[in-house]
């Protein structure tokens, strides 16, 4: 049996192993790491419970904020939230906007094993007018050195929803151009 194949990068080691299910994985100080394909599968059955109306939003095309219902608080949040992180009153939904800025952002090149393939990628956390907490999602459709903070971003949504935050991305925003 001869030995696996060996690779300086790790996208040649994950088509090996697409292709035989083991290579080498030559790394930066030389050392040779064996590495297989060991595949499972698991099913989870997820429940969105009380935050489920911002994923079905999602589906529609819309971003769905929470908003204390407290008269003396109103803060509002980017993000799902059954209760107020400020006052512990409940809150409601309403509708934000598409278009928000880059409040900061990351570049990743790796990832987990569903994103693996689409590095590298970028992640904005995404602020909007008058909503005092952060959405953090995919930055496509431009490069690291074309990001900055403040950037205008507007979000896309997908058009076959999996019910997943991946159905909203953000990308530049053209008509602020
Ligand atoms: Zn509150």
């Amino acid at each position: 049996m001869p030995r696996p194949l060996a690779f300086d990068k790790f996208r040649d080691v994950q088509s090996e192993l697409g292709r035989s299910g083991s290579a080498i994985f030559r790394d930066a100080q030389g050392s040779e790491n064996l590495v297989i394909r060991d595949p499972y599968a698991i099913e989870y059955i997820h429940s969105y419970a009380e935050d489920s109306p911002f994923f079905l939003g999602l589906a529609e095309g819309k971003l769905l904020g929470s908003r204390c219902t407290s008269g003396s608080c109103g803060f509002r949040y980017a993000t799902p939230r059954s209760n107020c992180m400020v006052c512990g009153e409940p809150t409601d939904w309403f509708e934000l906007p598409k278009s928000g800025r880059v409040h900061s952002w990351t570049t990743c090149h790796f990832g987990s094993e569903a994103f693996l393939s689409e590095t590298p990628y970028n992640l904005a956390l995404v602020e909007f007018d008058k909503v005092g907490s952060l959405l953090l999602g995919r930055l496509k459709d431009c490069t690291e050195p074309e990001i900055y903070v403040g950037m205008p971003v507007v979000a896309r949504f997908t058009d076959r929803p999996k019910y997943r935050i991946t159905d909203v991305w953000f990308v530049p925003d053209q008509t602020h151009r």
